[in-house]
């Protein structure tokens, strides 16, 4: 059979499991035309959040690093009708594109964009959890932080999922290494990894997400 390379791998599992709509497409042209990056997640990293959001059965979730709502997008669809997505961004022109997206995705109802810088607006958001699934894709620097806030809005079974963590393996090097990719990464995977309150893994889809499950008492070895 077919021996293909990781990136057409990846394509060829998003034409089966992660198809696009107009609405996702539609995302993507209106970011590239108001200019911004073109660094949201891959499709089939969106499909991953929607199995892992159901798995979970997560009403609430928490998104830090919205950009244009891609991602957002995916996410909001895996929320039950009262379901709720709070996502955080930093630039208010990407968060205008988020709330519209949001609106043309039809997901205005369950999903909304809060403008700031993430370590101000989580605090403000303390309340409003715990949130069953958290996703980190923000500023690669302020990784470690956000596990840390992460952790305070989660409950015993959230999950925690962070993009940009395998970035070629230099994400998964020693802290202390100096290699070519941000200190926050590395500290971020050492931290999830390791860390007894949280039983995790790392996928090489996209840049590389990790997923880490939120453990009770009981649960911890
Ligand atoms: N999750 C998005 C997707 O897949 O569609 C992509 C997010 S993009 C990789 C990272 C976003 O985080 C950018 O829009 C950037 O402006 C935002 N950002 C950077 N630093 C931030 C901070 N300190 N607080 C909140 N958002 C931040």
């Amino acid at each position: 059979g077919p021996q293909l390379p990781p990136r057409e791998l990846e394509a060829a599992i998003a034409r089966l499991f992660a198809v696009e709509d107009e609405a996702l497409r539609q995302t993507t042209i209106r970011a590239k035309e108001q200019g911004l990056p073109s660094i949201q997640i891959a499709p089939l990293q969106g499909k991953l959040l929607q199995v892992l959001a159901r798995a979970s059965q997560a009403r609430k979730i928490l998104e830090i690093g919205a950009l244009a709502g891609y991602s957002g997008i995916w996410l909001a669809r895996a929320l039950p009708e009262d379901g709720r997505l709070i996502t955080l961004e930093i630039d208010i022109t990407h968060a205008e594109v988020v709330r519209e997206s949001f609106r043309l995705a039809q997901v205005d109802d369950r999903a909304e964009v809060r403008v700031g810088p993430a370590l101000e607006t989580l605090p403000q958001i303390a309340a409003e959890g715990p949130f069953d699934l958290i996703f980190i894709d923000a500023d690669k620097g302020g990784y470690p932080q956000y596990l840390e806030w992460a952790l305070k809005l989660a409950r015993p079974g959230s999950i925690i999922v962070a993009d940009n963590c395998v970035l070629g393996g230099d994400g998964l090097e020693d802290v202390h290494k100096p290699v070519n990719s941000p200190t926050g990464i590395r500290a971020y995977n050492q931290r999830v990894s390791h860390d007894k309150a949280l039983c995790s893994i790392a996928l090489p889809i996209g840049s590389g997400m990790t997923v880490a499950v939120v453990l009770n008492k009981e649960e911890q070895e």
